[in-house]
């Protein structure tokens, strides 16, 4: 397995500097503490590319990477509790809510869930803005490796049933960044929607 190419292009903490560009998009989207960077990391194989927190909710900008120069990923970070004003997380739902709703380059969009959890009613509403607006997307299930087989099969089942009125779920996914499971799939998941038409 080799690594993707991939560079940090820009971050963004308004949406007048996202950047132009002519490149297909797949925006990740997920709490903080989810285990984005992990799985960004993973994905490309690139162990210090997206920033791994120990400190939840401390970034606040949503990063576009360039990958293989030719497709962009894009890091939509959800704010933690930590210090931060309830003004300032609606301000930045409205961000993402415009990325997802606006963004022309966007091909599919990655929604990670715990899987040790419930999925919030923010993972909830962002699926319903994806969904509202048809936008494909994959429900990204992280951290499987703590969950027995059991309950894996307990937390896809409630997904499938949480999401069976939605038309643009494309599926939903294991992964584990800690042991790569997952990743393969993911991968050609992503690919296959780069090459798609604009929705
Ligand atoms: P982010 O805030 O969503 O970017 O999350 P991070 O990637 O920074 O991960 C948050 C915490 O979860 C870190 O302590 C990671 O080591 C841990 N973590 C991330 N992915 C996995 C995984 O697949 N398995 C396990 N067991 N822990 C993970």
């Amino acid at each position: 397995m080799t690594p993707l190419r991939a560079r940090l292009l820009l971050s963004a903490a308004s949406a007048e500097q996202f950047p132009q560009t002519p490149y297909p998009e797949i925006g990740f989207v997920g709490r903080s503490n989810v285990g984005k960077s992990s799985l960004l990391n993973r994905l490309l194989l690139q162990p210090r590319l997206a920033r791994v927190s120990s400190t939840p909710g401390c970034t606040r900008t949503v990063n576009f990477y360039l990958v293989e120069e030719r497709w962009v990923w894009v890091d939509l970070p959800g704010l933690g509790y930590a210090a931060v004003s309830r003004q300032e997380r609606q301000q930045w739902a409205r961000l993402i809510r415009h990325y997802i709703e606006e963004r022309q380059q966007l091909r599919l969009l990655c929604v990670l869930v715990d899987s040790r959890h419930d999925p919030s009613p923010w993972d909830m509403a962002v699926m319903e803005i994806a969904e509202q607006r048809q936008r494909p997307f994959v429900v990204v299930l992280t951290k499987c490796d703590k969950l027995s087989a059991q309950q894996l099969q307990a937390r896809l089942a409630q997904l499938q049933h949480l999401l069976a009125q939605c038309t643009f779920v494309v599926e939903v996914l294991p992964t584990s960044a800690r042991t790569g499971m997952g990743r393969e799939q993911l991968l050609a998941v992503l690919r296959r929607y780069c090459m798609a038409p604009v929705a």
